[in-house]
């Protein structure tokens, strides 16, 4: 019986490999464009690919991002996700290493009396009309400011000492905002030049991230991660809580977001790239010395 089986197996087999048709030139095109794709998530890189991609191009992205309700059609990581994916198309054009998502973000919040400590964070209160604010689901990796921006100082302390001279960062509007207040003095202090998107990249909806799960947000996410969008999830205007912006029902699409991306990418990438060439930076190289032996033999 196992015998038979394995016939039935094979012989399906030899019958897909006939009817796929899949000839040599498909597969140098199918590697050739792997080839094309570089590696630039900082949490992929080698060291030498690390070294590499920083003597090219000392800059840094930094994904902001916070989980948080995104409609019931967006996934709660969905800033972060964003700023991701168009880090990603900017250092593949421009060059430099994006880093991890900084998922943790603040927000503003509202404390009601009756309920002593309990606060409404972010879109709680901004979803609700007065007196009726309520929890919204999935909104549970809240930080404080003060804390977002000493983790702030932390990661570009060592972003300097690591030799990057540039940090784009974007993502979830309050995390942006404490980012952008801190700008002068984080560049003084790390000698660091800092930008959001909202320096050097398109305002209103034709911006990165400009509303909150509405049209910019929903077109954005149906571009860099479409498997999860499910826009079929709001059935009816009473489930479009918490979405600020053009109504996405009508308007989001995987072309406005790529239409979105393209203008931005362009825009910004002139700038970054013109930034690049008046600058000068060190070279790195990995050169050790007196290593010590750590490691045992068995
Ligand atoms: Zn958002």
């Amino acid at each position: 019986m196992k015998k038979m089986i394995y016939y039935l197996e094979m012989s399906v087999l030899i019958a897909l490999m006939i009817s796929c048709k899949f000839t040599e030139s498909d597969l140098k095109k199918e590697t050739g464009d792997m080839k094309m794709k570089s590696k630039v998530l900082y949490e992929e890189l080698l060291p030498d690919e690390f070294i590499e991609r920083i003597n090219a191009c000392p800059i840094a992205y930094l994904p902001l991002g916070t989980m948080e309700w995104h409609g019931l059609h967006l996934p709660l990581g969905s800033d972060g996700l964003q700023s991701k994916g168009f880090f990603m198309a900017l250092a593949e054009e421009v060059g430099g290493i994006v880093l991890p998502m900084l998922f943790l973000g603040p927000d503003g919040t509202v404390k009601e009396l009756d309920l002593n400590e309990f606060s409404y964070i972010g879109m709680e209160y901004r979803s609700f009309e007065e007196g009726h604010l309520q929890q919204l689901e999935g909104n549970a990796y809240y930080v404080d400011q003060e804390v977002f921006i000493k983790m702030l100082e932390s990661i570009m302390w060592s972003l300097s000492r690591t030799g990057f001279k540039i940090v784009v960062a974007h993502g979830h509007g309050p995390s942006n905002s404490a980012f952008h207040h801190s700008i002068e003095k984080l560049e003084k202090q790390f000698g660091l030049k800092l930008y959001d998107l909202g320096m050097i990249g398109l305002h209103g909806p034709q911006g990165i991230q400009t509303d909150h799960a509405a049209y910019s947000e929903t077109s954005l996410m149906m571009r860099i991660r479409p498997e999860l969008v499910d826009i079929g999830k709001i059935t009816n205007d009473e489930n479009m809580t918490g979405i600020s912006g053009i109504d996405p029902r009508n308007r989001a699409s995987y072309e406005e977001g790529d239409k979105i991306i393209a203008a931005n990418l362009a825009i910004v990438s002139e700038k970054l790239k013109k930034d690049l060439s008046e600058m000068s930076w060190e070279k790195r190289e990995i050169k050790h010395t007196h290593v010590k032996k750590i490691y045992r033999d068995q």
